[in-house]
């Protein structure tokens, strides 16, 4: 839709009003006093005529001001609806003048002449006013409406003017009114009339925030317009007189219209309440809902006009009702003419809208197609839940591995087909029951899948909630079944087991027979194969420390290696290590240096004791003769964190988490150079694993290098302040 919309300013935060919020209560009740009294006066109490009409004059002259200053305060205040008090302001002002004028024309100068000064005044009060009702901010303005609006009014203020002329002014045309005289006072019912119409489609075409206002705008003018007409008809025959209950009608209008002006509502346009629809669509309902009470009103003084055309040929005699039956006749079409023209457009509008939607509805559908054929083609399991766990589609991935027909399984509950428990456990039991109660991805967990038959088979899984805003319309899960690789990994691990095993054996006699020849008690070696000796010694050791790590690492990952838990004073396990490392450390010249020490954990000791070494031993390794390597302990919330730090030559922020994988070095020849295997800080993340820590390196190349371990903390060992586990030996 390309038809453009003007939509009014909204003010987010509508500008505090100086009036205080009990203003509007106040001078309602006021207002109600003041109305009431005047009411009692005229028709109950027998008051004589000159006190009633002081009293009408006491009374509108300043109701009329009290408009104006209402008005004019709000009109102060910059806002979408500053226009529109402005008119309202500029109208009480110009009734002020015609009220106090009339006042003083009438009853001081006891002058009686009308039209006069006053009519001036009074006339000119409800152009502003108009104009005014026009600047109402109505939310998304549909093109042309404003004039479809003026057009309705002229037509109303036209078909009354009509009737009026020809029926209500030929009856007193014998007090021999002016020319002059019978266009005012046909104008006066004319303008109302226009007035009332604006304020009365302003008021269907306001929203429930802005709704009270206009209301009480448009009782006001029809207060007015109720006390002008009775006035005008009664003032054509020469009967009217000041101080009647008639007079009520305008003092009440005025009343009305300064207490819209006081009413304290936001000042958005009415559109902003009803976020659902577009701006486009909420400016044309609300146009059709105007257009249909105007219609309405517009056809109602046309019909009368035609009516008494009808009725007395013998008026249309005279030029100014046949000039404005005419002018009637040129609006009705016009106004037609732009309803017609609008229509169209309308019409064009929403063919469009429905060319684009159908395309929009096609394109949707090949995405629909597309994207179910993808979820189809993947290899891997894929089926969706709703947010009470039952299942929405499923792909043929995950129904042959489940072993069940696609429609067997939508519908059913996710837990009863793949667990055969009835409901989504939520928590961390079910990922699936996780990711809906929390509305968070579980990334891929291990799980175990039922099939049709009943036997089982294990999967990884992921599963991503699916979210429509803030609303949760389910989850989508992914899995694959992992079984075959499993029996690989296992029989990687016995492989791996095994051969260690086999190789140990042999490796032990290969060393201890060459530490004989070594030690020369097979016979005495030259230089030559001394050298070769002690580098056939050095690679079977090397051997052997891989064969232990790699035996190592798979008992502790595999779970075989049972753990036993203890209270360990941090300061007896870095003891411990730091005696162990000792001589390493003297061998390469580099001092240990204790820190602070602090804190107990709950811990296998002899693991951390080997976790330290292996720390301690690489830090020693990679310092530079004359070094120091420092280790402390310190307690960091319910963890203890050791710490281990050399001024080596560091590790690249690339490996600091390589390296706690297996096999992984900085450097191919650090395994030669530095006579490592790859496995130890492997060995240490599995233990800090199993002890529910951390285990991880910082560093800056060239400045050496940090290692923490993190541990859950225990409480202090009671009494001695020492460990109460025991060490059964070093590592
Ligand atoms: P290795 O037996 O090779 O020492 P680790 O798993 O203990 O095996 O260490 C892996 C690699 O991490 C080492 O080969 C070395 O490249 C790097 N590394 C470990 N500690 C340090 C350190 N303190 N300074 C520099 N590099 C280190």
């Amino acid at each position: 839709m390309t038809r453009e919309v003007s939509v009014v300013e909204t003010s987010a935060d509508p500008p505090r009003s100086r009036l205080s919020p009990s203003a509007a209560p106040v001078f309602a009740l006021g207002a109600a006093v003041v109305v009431l009294g005047y009411l009692l006066v005229t028709v109950a109490a027998s008051v004589p005529a000159a006190g009633r009409e002081l009293l009408s004059d006491l009374l509108t002259v300043p109701a009329a001001a009290s408009l104006a200053v209402a008005a004019g305060r709000r009109a102060r205040t910059p806002s979408p609806w500053q226009r529109t008090w402005q008119g309202v302001a500029l109208a009480g002002l110009s009734w002020t003048l015609a009220e106090g004028s009339y006042a003083v024309i009438t009853h001081l100068l006891q002058w009686v002449a009308a039209p006069g000064l006053p009519d001036v005044f009074y006339l000119l009060a409800p152009v502003p006013l108009a104009v005014g009702l026009l600047r109402v901010p109505v939310g998304p303005v549909v093109p042309g409406a404003r004039l479809r609006l003026l057009l309705s009014g002229l037509v109303v203020a036209l078909g009354l003017f009509f009737v009026t002329w020809s029926v209500v002014l030929p009856a007193v045309t014998t007090r021999g009114t002016s020319m002059l005289g019978r266009v005012v006072f046909t104008a006066y019912p004319v303008l109302d009339a226009v007035l009332l119409t604006l304020a009365a489609v302003a008021l269907v075409r306001a929203g429930p925030s802005t709704r009270g206002r206009l209301a009480l705008l448009t009782l006001g003018v029809l207060c007015y317009f109720g006390a002008d007409g009775a006035y005008n008809y009664l003032e054509a025959l020469g009967r009217y007189a000041s101080g009647s209950v008639l007079d009520v009608g305008w003092i009440a209008g005025y009343l009305l219209m300064a207490l819209a002006a006081l009413v304290r509502e936001p000042d958005r346009p009415d559109g902003a309440d009803r976020p659902a629809a577009s701006a486009d669509t909420r400016g044309h309902r609300a146009d059709q809902r105007a257009l249909a009470v105007t219609s309405v009103v517009v056809y109602l003084p046309t019909a009368a006009a035609i009516a008494v055309a009808v009725s007395w040929p013998g008026r249309l005699a005279d030029p100014v009702l046949v000039v404005t039956g005419i002018l009637l006749l040129v609006l009705i079409g016009l106004r037609q003419v732009l309803l017609t023209v609008d229509n169209g457009r309308l019409t064009h509008d929403l063919e469009d809208q429905v060319v684009q939607l159908r395309r929009r509805g096609d394109e949707f559908r090949q995405l629909a197609d597309q994207n179910s054929r993808v979820v189809a083609a993947v290899a891997e399991g894929v089926f969706g839940v709703d947010p009470d766990g039952r299942i929405t589609f499923v792909n043929p991935a995950a129904a042959q591995m489940l072993g069940r027909a696609a429609d067997q399984l939508v519908g059913a509950r996710e837990g009863r087909v793949l667990h055969d428990h009835e409901a989504v456990p939520a928590g961390a039991g079910c990922p699936i029951g996780l990711a809906l109660s929390e509305r968070v991805p579980v990334d891929t967990v291990a799980d175990v899948f039922r099939r049709a038959d009943g036997t089982t088979f294990p999967v990884e899984l992921a599963v991503g909630p699916i979210l429509l805003g803030d609303r949760l319309s389910g989850a989508v899960v992914v899995f694959r079944d992992v079984s075959a690789r499993r029996a690989v990994e296992r029989m990687k691990d016995e492989f791996i087991s095994v051969v260690s095993h086999e190789l140990r054996t042999p490796l032990t006699a290969i060393r201890g027979s060459l530490g004989i020849v070594a030690s020369g008690v097979a016979g005495d070696l030259d230089q030559r194969g001394t050298r070769l000796i002690e580098i056939a010694v050095r690679s079977a050791d090397r051997l052997t420390r891989l064969i232990n790590d790699m035996l190592d690492i798979e008992r502790i990952e595999s779970g075989a290696e049972v753990m036993r838990f203890a209270a360990w004073e941090a300061r007896s396990l870095v003891e411990q290590a730091v005696e162990g490392m000792g001589p390493t450390a003297a061998d390469h010249r580099v001092e240990i240096v204790v820190g602070p020490v602090a804190g107990t954990v709950q811990a296998d000791g002899d693991r951390i004791v080997q976790v330290l070494i292996n720390l301690l031993g690489n830090a020693v390794k990679f310092s530079e003769p004359g070094g120091r390597v420092e280790v402390a302990v310190g307690s960091s919330g319910a963890e203890v964190v050791f710490r281990v730090t050399d001024h080596g030559r560091g590790i690249p922020g690339d490996k600091l988490e390589t390296i706690f994988e297996r096999f992984e070095q900085v450097d191919s020849s650090d395994a030669r150079e530095k006579g490592g295997t790859g496995l130890g800080l492997a060995i240490c993340r599995s233990i800090a694993h199993r002890h529910g820590g951390r285990i991880w390196a910082e560093s800056r190349p060239g400045e050496g290098a940090t290692f923490r371990l993190a541990l859950p903390a225990s409480d202090p060992v009671p009494g001695t302040g020492s460990s109460v586990g025991t060490v059964a030996g070093l590592v």
